[in-house]
């Protein structure tokens, strides 16, 4: 069995589906957008790590000169310490050249220029680190007055001024660049992401949103329409005339004011499907309820209550007035001529009246004795007004 539900129209489908793309498309920049910065904090976690132990390991080299002097000069004391910050150089430079993944610490030599500087050229910063170490571990293996401790110092000191406080500050100074280039390429990354999502969500708000609720809402009011009007005549419907009539009703008795009801039957109606056809009938019910949305007032309503049969809620209209203009609409129906293949076709109506009393708790009750007006119209002759007792 093929199923009954009707099938969206196209271009719902289609703005449906842009709809989606321009989620995905926001859902795919942003996790783009979390990724990078994850990547790119984790670089700059790494690169603050280098900078921070390479800056140690420089302190400690000069720390290393000051404590291997104060030991030559006979502080005993110095040499606790010497050893000590020997040990943290060596393992700093150990930490530096491998790298500690424990610590998230990246090898320093991480591009090719620190690569370069840590173990190419004729003299490069790895070397001249193991060199320093081994010349202050040698001096700590001299006694102070060793004739050889002085021209050992004296090379001691030449290499923690020059080269490796150079190489060291290098290394400091590369990561602290790399660390801000990142930075800026990140601030980059993140402008553009928020401009295409900020874009993306400006098109898809004017270019899909606006049309498809334009669209829902021109749907909303087509199936109102479809569930109140009577798509042959324009009038209400019974359900929606019902509706309408209980709060009119309900205003007129707060306010106190007259309220009547016709009850509307096409004479001899079958008779015209007979003798002109179905369609003229059709013809001729739309005539019917135009002549009655005419002749009533906006206020008024103008129901299908089914087939030939109209009902006509007069606001504000007492026995009296509701009278004069059911002989209005009567005399207007009769005088109508509808042209069919050159046939005049005149039709008449019967109209059955009642005011709706105060005790009437709904529009079913006046409408009962409308009805009962009607038969009793139909009965004197058809083409007449009949009013409830
Ligand atoms: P009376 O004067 O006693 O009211 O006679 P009548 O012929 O009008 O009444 P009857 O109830 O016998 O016939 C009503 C006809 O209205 C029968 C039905 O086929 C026709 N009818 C009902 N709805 C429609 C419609 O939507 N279009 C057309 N063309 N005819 C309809
Ligand atoms: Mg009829
Ligand atoms: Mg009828």
């Amino acid at each position: 069995m093929s199923d009954p539900r009707p099938a969206a129209p196209p271009i719902v489908r289609r703005l449906t589906l842009g709809y989606l793309a321009a989620l995905t498309i926001v859902a795919l920049l942003t996790v783009v957008s979390h990724l990078t910065l994850q990547h790119a904090l984790h670089t700059e976690n790494g690169s603050a790590a280098v900078v921070n132990v390479s800056g140690r390991q420089r302190m400690l080299s000069q720390r290393i000169a000051s404590l291997a002097a104060q030991y030559a000069l006979g502080d005993a004391g110095a040499r606790a310490s010497l050893e000590l910050a020997l040990t943290q150089f060596d393992t700093a430079h150990a930490r530096l050249v491998h790298g500690d993944p424990a610590e998230d610490l990246p090898p320093a030599a991480s591009s090719p220029g620190l690569q370069a500087l840590y173990f190419g050229g004729p003299d490069p910063l790895d070397a001249q680190v193991r060199r320093y170490s081994a010349a202050a571990t040698m001096v700590l293996t001299l006694s102070p007055a060793d004739p050889r401790m002085k021209p050992l110092l004296t090379a001691l000191f030449a290499q923690a001024r020059a080269p490796l406080l150079v190489g060291l500050e290098a290394v400091v100074m590369a990561h602290q660049r790399a660390s801000e280039t990142q930075l800026r390429t990140l601030r980059r990354i993140q402008d553009t992401t928020l401009i295409v999502i900020l874009l993306t969500l400006m098109v898809e708000a004017l270019a899909i949103f606006r049309p498809l609720v334009h669209r829902i809402s021109r749907y909303a009011l087509q199936l109102m329409t479809l569930a109140t009007i009577d798509p042959l005549t324009g009038a209400l419907n019974r359900r929606s005339f019902f509706e309408r009539g209980a709060s009119i009703l309900e205003q007129a008795k707060r306010h106190q004011q007259p309220l009547s009801l016709l009850m509307i039957d096409a004479d001899r109606f079958k008779l015209i499907n007979d003798q002109h056809g179905h369609a003229t009938g059709d013809t001729v019910l739309q005539a019917l309820a135009k002549a009655l949305r005419e002749g009533t007032r906006g206020s008024d309503l103008v129901g299908r209550l089914g087939g030939e049969e109209f009902a006509v809620l007069l606001a504000d209209a007492d026995a009296v007035s509701a009278r004069q203009t059911a002989e209005r609409l009567r005399a207007a129906v009769a005088a109508l001529r509808l042209g069919r293949d050159g046939a005049a076709i005149h039709f008449t109506i019967s109209i059955g009246l009642a005011s709706v009393a105060p005790a009437d708790t709904g529009l079913d009750i006046p409408l009962a004795r409308a009805d009962a007006a009607l038969y009793i119209a139909k009965e004197s002759g058809r083409d007449r007004v009949e009013c409830a007792t």
